[in-house]
Formats: C-alpha cells, sequence, structure tokens
C-alpha cells in the first residue's frame, strides 16, 4: 500500500487525517513539525506528502521548496482558507495539488488518489542512470547498487544524480557546488567533499569494485575502472 507522510500541526487533526487514512489501507507516518517533517521526507520511502503550510520552525513552503531540490514526491499543500498566496506560491513551488481546510475526508482521499495515480503515470516515464552495477531511477527516487536497495538522503540522491549524469567526467567541488547545491562558489567546498564521503560509504565501500574517484587537486569523477 502506498505510504503518505503528514505533516500537520494540529495535533488532533492529524491523528483524524492518520486514522481515515489507514482506515483507506494507507500506511501513515506523522510529523507535527517543519524540521522533523523534512527529514522524514528526505529519508525517503514515501509515495505522497501531505503538507500543512503554517508550521512551526520551517514553514510547510520552505519545506517544500528543500524537498523540491531533489525529489519528485507528490506533495498535497494543506492550507487555510483564504490564502490565496500560499496556494499560488505552492503550487509554483512544485506542489502537485492543494487542499483547503477545513475538507471533508472523501475530497482529500480523492485528491490523493488523483496525485498516486499521476505519479504512476510518471513514474512509468522514469529515467534510469546507470555505472556498472549501480542504478538511480529519477522518478522512484531509487537507487540500487548488485540489485540491492541503498537508501540515500536527498542531497546525496542529487549528488550522485548528478555525478551519473556527468559519468567519466571529472567535476570540479565548485562544478558540485554550484549544480547540486544550488549556489556560487564562496569558498565552502568542503561540504562537497563531506557529502562524497557520505555518499562514498553508501555506494562505494562494501563493494570491491569502486566508482567514485578522487582526481587529486581537481575533484572527483564517476567511472568503472574496471
Ligand atoms: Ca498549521
Amino acid at each position: 500500500m502506498p505510504r503518505i507522510l503528514l505533516v500537520e500541526d494540529e495535533e488532533k487533526l492529524a491523528r483524524f487525517v492518520e486514522l481515515e487514512l489507514k482506515h483507506e489501507g494507507y500506511e501513515v507516518e506523522k510529523a507535527f513539525d517543519g524540521r522533523s517533517g523534512l527529514e522524514m521526507a528526505e529519508t525517503g520511502g514515501f509515495d505522497l506528502l501531505l503538507l500543512d503550510i503554517m508550521l512551526p520552525g520551517i514553514n510547510g513552503l520552505e519545506v517544500l521548496r528543500r524537498i523540491r531540490k531533489a525529489s519528485s514526491l507528490p506533495v498535497i499543500m494543506l492550507t487555510a482558507r483564504d490564502a490565496v498566496m500560499d496556494k499560488v506560491t505552492g503550487l509554483d513551488m512544485g506542489a502537485d495539488d492543494y487542499i483547503t481546510k477545513p475538507f471533508s475526508i472523501e475530497e482529500l482521499l480523492a485528491r490523493i488518489r488523483v496525485a498516486l495515480r499521476k505519479s504512476t503515470v510518471k513514474a512509468e516515464e522514469s529515467t534510469i542512470l546507470s555505472c556498472a552495477d549501480l542504478s538511480l531511477d529519477t522518478a522512484r527516487h531509487r537507487v540500487t547498487r548488485d540489485d540491492h536497495e541503498i537508501e540515500l538522503t536527498g542531497r546525496e540522491f542529487a549528488l550522485l544524480q548528478y555525478f551519473l549524469e556527468n559519468k567519466t567526467h571529472v567535476l570540479s567541488r565548485e562544478q558540485i557546488l554550484t549544480q547540486v547545491w544550488g549556489y556560487q562558489y564562496m569558498g565552502e567546498t568542503n561540504v562537497v567533499d563531506v557529502y562524497v564521503r557520505y555518499l562514498r560509504n553508501k555506494i562505494d565501500d562494501s563493494y570491491e569494485t569502486k566508482l567514485l574517484h578522487t582526481i587529486r587537486g581537481v575533484g572527483y569523477v564517476l567511472r568503472d575502472d574496471a
């Protein structure tokens, strides 16, 4: 059954929606604030995100913005009545749909079905990038090596996708930072080294053939040297 992540700080509403969704057979996980919602979303494994906009900590629009950097997870925003700007901004930022509070559970269920159906169609059009026995499915957000599933965070996934799209090309830390983190080089390139280490730990360390290579003084390259 599809797994749904519900990020909603009104705990009573969250529990009610959770019960109804479970009753329909969905698996449901809850977060009550933006930061933990974002962390859970980034661990992957969800088929749909129900995201409230007014949240403590990071608000829903910011959660959406960060998720969209690395993932095409279907997102339905839960918005307050009359919050027209939030709806427009949410859709501009890549939300798939929104529903205005208070909503009926039937309407929510209908919108969930539509969003899940659309994402199944998208998934069928997904691109598989690969290098040796490592493969990445862009739409399903899935990475495997030697047929074993590897769990990556959103950022690690984006980094690996960038390496795969530029397979055999040596990439500088500055290039990687600009493309994957989306900002100009500001001397913070050690974050790239940190994430390359995380990624290596997951995709290379337990395998004999290493795919991610350091090119001293230049940067990194993903290639199969075997
Ligand atoms: Ca709220």
